[in-house]
C-alpha cells in the first residue's frame, strides 16, 4: 500500500484548478502520466526572463522586455492584413503596441488612453518604430511583481498553454509534503544537493540559464533520485531471488558429454566461460539470475541448451521461452533432433497449440514425461504446471519488459533464470535495463565465419541492384529483401513491402519471390519461411519480421531499402541473417537522399564494422540514450529526470549506493530504509516492495 504522505501527488490530475475531462488526457500524454507527481516530474527546458526594462535604445530584437508605457492612443486597423496600433509613450521615446485580430472593446479596456500600465513581451523594429507584437502581458502598476518575473518555459504540446502547465504546476507543487531524507548525508555534502522539496522548487523556478542545467544541484539530486529508485528496486528484487533460492544443481555431465559428441565443432572460448559462470549460478543455493548477451550467430543456444541438460542431469525439467511463435518453433527445430539422439523428450507450447496437442503438452510438463519444454509466454500460463522445473531460459531479444522478467523468474520454485539477449546494449544501458544482474557476453564469434561486405548505395540505384540480383539468383543463391518501416505506420509498412513484393515477382515470378510480414498468420507466415529455407523461393520480401526470425545458411545476399530508417541494432541484427554459411555474403544499405550527417554517419558504422557492441556504442554515442532506448526498438523504459549522457557517473554511484543498502538493511527496516520505501514508491517502482513484503 502506498504510504499516506503520498497521497496528494497522486490525486489525479484533474483534481488541479483549471484541467477538466478535456484537457486532462492532452495533459496526462505531455506530462507521461495522470498522477499529481508527473507534473513535477515534467521539468522546464528553458525560461522567459521579464525582469529588464532598458531604454528601447538597448534593446535588442527578439529579446524579451518589459516596459512601463503611456498609452496615447488606439489606430484601428484598416484591413485584416494591418494591425490594430496602440501607441504609446516610454521614458526612452514611443512604442507601438500591435494587435492582429484584434478585438477593440477589449483592448480599450486593458490599454485605456492617458493611463499608465506595464506591458511585458518581445521586442522589435518595424519600419523604424520600436514595436512588441501581442504582448504577453498587460497589467497596473499594482500587477507589477506578477509580471516582472521569470517564468520555467515546459515542453508542449498541442492543446495544453504554457499557462495551463505553469500554473497546474504551480499547484501541484503546493501540494508536496516534507519527506524524510533518503540519501546518504555524506553524499548529499559532497554534490551539495538540496532536500527533494527545495530542489523541485528550485528546477521549476529557474533564474538563469546555469538553473536548467543538469550540472545544477537540484536537477542531479533529481536525477539521482530516479535512478537510485531504479537501482534499488532491481537490487532488491535480486536480492530476494537469491534469497528465495534454493536448490543447487549440480548434474553428473552425462548428458553434456553426449551432446558434445554430437556437435560438429568444438565450443568456443567465449561460449566455456558462459557455461563456467552459468553452472557456477545454478550450483549455487541461490537463484540465478544471468544475462547472456552475445550477437547474432554467437552461439547462445548451445549454451543454453547445455546449461538445460545441467538441471535435467538432476532429474528435473527445463523451459525454453522466445518472444515469438516463430522463434519457438525455430528453436525447437533446431534442439528436438539434438536432444532426440541423446534419449531426452521434449515439447513445444505456443498460443497456437489448441486441443489434443495442447493437452499432450500439459500433461507431459505436469507429470514429467517431457523434460524440455519449448515456447512462447503461453508456458507461462496460469494452466501451465510443470512437475518440477529447474531452470528457465528467455530468448527475449528486447521483447519483455524487466518487471515482467523478474517477475517471472519469482514464479514457480526454485527456478534459476537465464536470459537470452542478441541486441548488444551498450555498458551504460546494460546496468539501468538490468541493474546489477550478472552478464555473461559472448564476445568472440564461433570459427569460420566470413565477414560480410557491406555496401551503401542510394535508393536511386535500385534497378542496378535487381539486375545484379537476377544474376545471382540463378546461380542458386537466396536473398532476403527488408522492406523499410514507414513512419510508424504498419499499414504504410506493409504497402511498401507489397510494392516491392510485386515489383519483383513481375520480374522474377511468383515461385521464385516470396513475402512474409507482421499481419499474416503465423501459420502462413512459417510456410512462406519454410519455402524460402528449404524450397523453391529464391528472394524473401519482409517486413522487419525476419529481425528475429529464420536461420537460413545459403541466404548470402540481403538488401534493406531506407536503411537509414532503421536503428543500427536492427541493422545489425537483421544483417545477422546473412553470413552463416560458407560461402560470402553481401548486404546492401539503400538510403533515401538526402541524408544528414548522423545519418551517413551511422551507415558507414555498418559499413566498418560486424562488431554489435561497437555498433551499440556508436549509436549510443550519435543518438542519444532516448533514441537507443525508444521503446518501439528496445522495450527498455527510458527515464525521467535522468540523461544517460549527462548523469552517467550518477548511474554508477547509484548502483553501488542500491548494493550496499540491501546489504545492510535488506528489508528496508531502519530509518533510511523506511525513507528509501518513500523513494520507491514516489518512483512508482512498489513492485519491488511488493516483492519483498509478500514473503
Ligand atoms: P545465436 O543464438 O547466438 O544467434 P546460434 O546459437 O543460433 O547463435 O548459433 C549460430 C550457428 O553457429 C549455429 O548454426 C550453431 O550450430 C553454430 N555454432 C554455435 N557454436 C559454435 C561453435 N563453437 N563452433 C562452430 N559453430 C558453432
Ligand atoms: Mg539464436
Amino acid at each position: 500500500m502506498r504510504p499516506e504522505i503520498l497521497f496528494p501527488l497522486f490525486a489525479e490530475i484533474d483534481s488541479l484548478p483549471g484541467i477538466g475531462p478535456r484537457l486532462k488526457p492532452l495533459l496526462a500524454r505531455l506530462i507521461s502520466g495522470e498522477h499529481v507527481v508527473d507534473l513535477l516530474w515534467h521539468l522546464p527546458s528553458g525560461l522567459i526572463d521579464r525582469r529588464f526594462s532598458p531604454p528601447l535604445t538597448e534593446t535588442i530584437d527578439g529579446s524579451i522586455v518589459t516596459l512601463d508605457v503611456w498609452i496615447e492612443r488606439h489606430d484601428a486597423s484598416p484591413n485584416r492584413r494591418r494591425p490594430y496600433r496602440v501607441v504609446c509613450k516610454t521614458q526612452s521615446g514611443p512604442l507601438i503596441l500591435a494587435f492582429f485580430n484584434a478585438r477593440a472593446k477589449y483592448l480599450n479596456e486593458v490599454l485605456p488612453v492617458g493611463e499608465k500600465r506595464i506591458v511585458s513581451g518581445k521586442i522589435d523594429h518595424y519600419r523604424g518604430e520600436y514595436q512588441i507584437t501581442h504582448p504577453d502581458r498587460i497589467g497596473t502598476e499594482a500587477e507589477r511583481e506578477e509580471i516582472q518575473t521569470v517564468e520555467p518555459v515546459y515542453p508542449m504540446s498541442a492543446g495544453v498553454t504554457g499557462k495551463t502547465l505553469t500554473k497546474s504546476t504551480r499547484a501541484a507543487l503546493s501540494m508536496m509534503p516534507e519527506l524524510p531524507e533518503w540519501h546518504d548525508p555524506a553524499l548529499q555534502a559532497r554534490h551539495k544537493w538540496p532536500d527533494l522539496k527545495s530542489a523541485l522548487h528550485q528546477v521549476h523556478n529557474p533564474e538563469n540559464e546555469g538553473d536548467l542545467s543538469p550540472d545544477h544541484p537540484a536537477r542531479k539530486r533529481l536525477a539521482y533520485d530516479e535512478l537510485l529508485a531504479n537501482q534499488l528496486a532491481l537490487a532488491l528484487i535480486r536480492a530476494k531471488m537469491r534469497k528465495l533460492g534454493g536448490i543447487e544443481t549440480k548434474g553428473d555431465g552425462r548428458l553434456r558429454k553426449a551432446l558434445e559428441a554430437e556437435l560438429p565443432f568444438a565450443m568456443t572460448g567465449a561460449q566455456q566461460r558462459a557455461l563456467k559462470d552459468i553452472y557456477e549460478d545454478m550450483g549455487s543455493n541461490g537463484r540465478m539470475l544471468r544475462l547472456l548477451q552475445g550477437d547474432v550467430g554467437s552461439g547462445k543456444t548451445v549454451v543454453a541448451l547445455m546449461a538445460m541438460l545441467n538441471a535435467i542431469e538432476t532429474g528435473r525439467q527445463a523451459a525454453l521461452m522466445a518472444p515469438t511463435e516463430i522463434l519457438a518453433r525455430q528453436h525447437f527445430e533446431t534442439i528436438y533432433p539434438l536432444l532426440e539422439k541423446i534419449g531426452v523428450s521434449c515439447a513445444i507450447l505456443t498460443g497456437r497449440d489448441k486441443g489434443k496437442s495442447r493437452k499432450t503438452a500439459l500433461e507431459g510438463f505436469a507429470n514429467g514425461t517431457f523434460q524440455v519444454a519449448v515456447g512462447t509466454h503461453a508456458l507461462f500460463q496460469e494452466d501451465v504446471l510443470f512437475q518440477d522445473l529447474a531452470f528457465a531460459v528467455v530468448d527475449e531479444q528486447h521483447r519483455f519488459g524487466v518487471h515482467q522478467r523478474l517477475m517471472l523468474a519469482g514464479k514457480g520454485q526454485a527456478v534459476d533464470v537465464l536470459v537470452m539477449t542478441a541486441t548488444p546494449i551498450p555498458r551504460t544501458l546494460t546496468l539501468t535495463a538490468f541493474g546489477d544482474m550478472e552478464v555473461s557476453r559472448l564476445d568472440e564469434k564461433p570459427p569460420g565465419r566470413k565477414p560480410v561486405d557491406t555496401r551503401v548505395l542510394p535508393a536511386d540505384k535500385v534497378d542496378d541492384v535487381i539486375s545484379g540480383i537476377g544474376r545471382a539468383i540463378r546461380t542458386g543463391t537466396k536473398i532476403y529483401w527488408v522492406c523499410p518501416l514507414v513512419e510508424d505506420s504498419e499499414v504504410l509498412d506493409l504497402q511498401a513491402a507489397e510494392e516491392r513484393y510485386r515489383i519483383l515477382v513481375d520480374l522474377f515470378g511468383e515461385s521464385r519471390v516470396g513475402l512474409v510480414h507482421g499481419k499474416m498468420k503465423a501459420k502462413d507466415k512459417d510456410a512462406v519461411m519454410e519455402r524460402f529455407a528449404h524450397g523453391d523461393l529464391s528472394i524473401l520480401v519482409a517486413t522487419t519480421v525476419i529481425e528475429v526470425g529464420v536461420n537460413v545458411p545459403d541466404a548470402t545476399i540481403m538488401v534493406i531499402e531506407h536503411a537509414e530508417r532503421f536503428g543500427l541494432a536492427q541493422l545489425h541484427q537483421l544483417r545477422g541473417r546473412i553470413g552463416r554459411g560458407d560461402a560470402a555474403s553481401t548486404c546492401l544499405l539503400l538510403y533515401g537522399a538526402p541524408l544528414g550527417e548522423i545519418s551517413k554517419a551511422r551507415l558507414k558504422i555498418m559499413r566498418e564494422t560486424e562488431d554489435g557492441f561497437v555498433i551499440a556504442e556508436e549509436d549510443l554515442r550519435l543518438r542519444g540514450a532516448g533514441e537507443v532506448l525508444g521503446t518501439r526498438q528496445s522495450g527498455l523504459q527510458a527515464y525521467r529526470l535522468a540523461s544517460l549522457e549527462m548523469h552517467s557517473d550518477l548511474l554508477a554511484i547509484a548502483r553501488d549506493d542500491a548494493r550496499l543498502i540491501v546489504e545492510l538493511d535488506p528489508d528496508l527496516q531502519k530509518p533510511r530504509g523506511e525513507a528509501l520505501r518513500l523513494l520507491l514508491y514516489l518512483f512508482e517502482r512498489d513492485e519491488a516492495v511488493r516483492y519483498f513484503r509478500s514473503g
